[in-house]
């Protein structure tokens, strides 16, 4: 752990990016106190997949949460198949048609979240937690000090805050009021089956290593129904995750919540036509299901990711739809850099840290809104209605590999040093600046 500095800064919100913020943080000798509106730490039950980026991040940010990840993390079962991410599949004729890998470095490594959450929750201490604190304003007291409102009817004060609040986050509403998340016209069903039921249905291959099936859409109209189900191993193989996402040019009815539960028969209405294995895979879902709707920044994207000493990471700053299976390495992307930034050693007191924030939007802001477009369109791509794209398979697998690659093909570590040595030459213009005004 370095030196602790004499900081007061404010982590709001304790999922993946909080989390592996403050770990970072707690780390590197960065004092904080992160606020999470919630009881106690939780994620869902469902699963969540890494891209090498992401884990390059966390090894970054503190080995850890890479550690933990390794402990819980889940492979493709077949040695053949270690580096491939998801095997993509014709889900729609039966015979199928063409099938093609897509690979990577890392392959598929899937975690259960919760079962992350939980070893993650281990590497800060219990004291820098504070529970059931709904952020609702912040103002800025006489002193210069930062002014956080909870639900609760408390306040607390900070030099400065990270909005690590996620989709609807509070604090970028505080510094962009209209930049709200839009509905992508997808929604998707979560379920975890038995592997073993799953590989009656599906058969070893297809149940024990990730696959994506998908489908193009509606031939009755040129626009309509299409979709994609995602399925991959979890919790050491013993239990498959499935995603299946449909499209819809329906509006999303409560704009306020975005999950909704509904049936594994609706899940099957909605996939009707879909071939056999994606048939079977829907009927060993839970009976009742939620369904989340896909919101992003899409169309409403942040223009700056902080003002003054009010910061946002993660989610807050640049949902995505998850069709790239990279939010959330994202978020650990963007926790390494916030903390090779805020340890750095010209970050000593309230008045550096505006400048450290200005850096991280420099370094992180293209890529971050680079992933919410992409996504998007590659999750067309999927289901073969991507403009320039269609159901030509060779054109699917060439965009897929090329913006795979753009995700994955970074190192992360020389991302942070970069952003070290931006800060360092902007210190440095100031400290010049200012002798030069003398
Ligand atoms: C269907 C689906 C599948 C996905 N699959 C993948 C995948 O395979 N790989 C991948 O990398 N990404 C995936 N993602 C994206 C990933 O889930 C997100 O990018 C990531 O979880 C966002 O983390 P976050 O910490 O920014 O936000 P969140 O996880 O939303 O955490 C925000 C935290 O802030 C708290 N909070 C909110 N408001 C307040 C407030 N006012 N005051 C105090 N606390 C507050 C919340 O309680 C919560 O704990 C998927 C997303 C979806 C919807």
């Amino acid at each position: 752990m370095g030196t602790q500095k004499h900081l007061d800064i404010a982590i709001i919100g304790g999922g993946i990016a909080g989390l592996t913020l403050a770990i970072a943080l707690h780390h590197r000798g960065v004092p904080f106190t992160l606020y999470e509106q919630a009881h106690a730490f939780g994620e869902i039950g469902a699963g969540v997949s890494f891209t090498p980026s992401a884990v390059q991040a966390m090894q970054c940010c503190h080995d850890g949460i890479f550690d933990a990840f390794e402990k819980v993390c889940t492979r493709n079962e077949w040695e053949s198949k270690q580096t491939v991410w998801f095997d993509y599949h014709d889900g729609y004729n039966t015979p199928p048609g063409p099938s093609f890998p897509i690979s990577n470095s890392l392959g598929q490594r899937g975690v259960h979240r919760a079962e992350f959450l939980d070893q993650l929750v281990k590497l800060i201490p219990q004291h820098v937690a504070r529970f059931n604190k709904v952020l609702t304003s912040i103002t800025t007291a006489a002193s210069g000090k930062l002014v956080m409102a909870f639900g609760d009817g408390t306040t607390a004060e900070a030099d400065a805050i990270i909005g690590c609040d996620g989709i609807k986050s509070r604090v970028r509403q505080e510094l962009f009021p209209t930049c709200k998340p839009s509905y992508s016209h997808k929604y998707a069903y979560r379920g975890l089956i038995p592997m073993k039921q799953a590989i009656d249905a599906v058969g070893n291959e297809n149940a024990q290593n990730a696959c994506m099936y998908s489908r193009k859409y509606s031939n009755r109209a040129q626009m309509g129904p299409g979709g994609h189900v995602l399925t991959f191993p979890v919790k050491s193989g013993t239990v498959m995750n499935v995603v299946a996402f449909h499209t819809s040019e329906e509006p999303w009815q409560d704009s306020e919540r975005n999950v909704r539960t509904a049936t594994r028969a609706d899940a099957l209405r909605d996939f009707a036509g879909y071939g056999e294995d994606v048939t079977k895979i829907l009927q060993l879902t839970d009976e009742k299901l939620n369904v989340w709707a896909i919101f992003d920044l899409h169309d409403n994207p942040v223009p700056l990711f902080y003002q003054g000493r009010v910061c946002i990471s993660g989610d807050a700053a640049h949902a995505t739809s998850p069709h790239h299976g990279a939010g959330a390495g994202f978020c650990i992307e963007d926790s390494a850099v916030l903390a090779a930034l805020l340890s750095h050693e010209a970050i000593n007191s309230p008045a550096d840290l505006e400048l450290a924030f200005a850096v991280f939007d420099e370094c992180r802001r293209e890529r971050g809104q680079w992933l919410v477009e992409s996504s998007r369109f590659i999750g067309d791509c999927y289901e073969w209605r991507a403009e320039g794209v269609g159901n030509d398979f060779a054109k699917i697998e060439n965009e897929i590999n090329r913006r795979n690659s753009i995700i994955a093909d970074v190192d992360v570590a020389v991302m942070c040093q970069q952003a070290r040595d931006t800060l360092s030459r902007k210190c440095g213009s100031l400290v010049r600046g200012f002798s030069a005004n003398i």
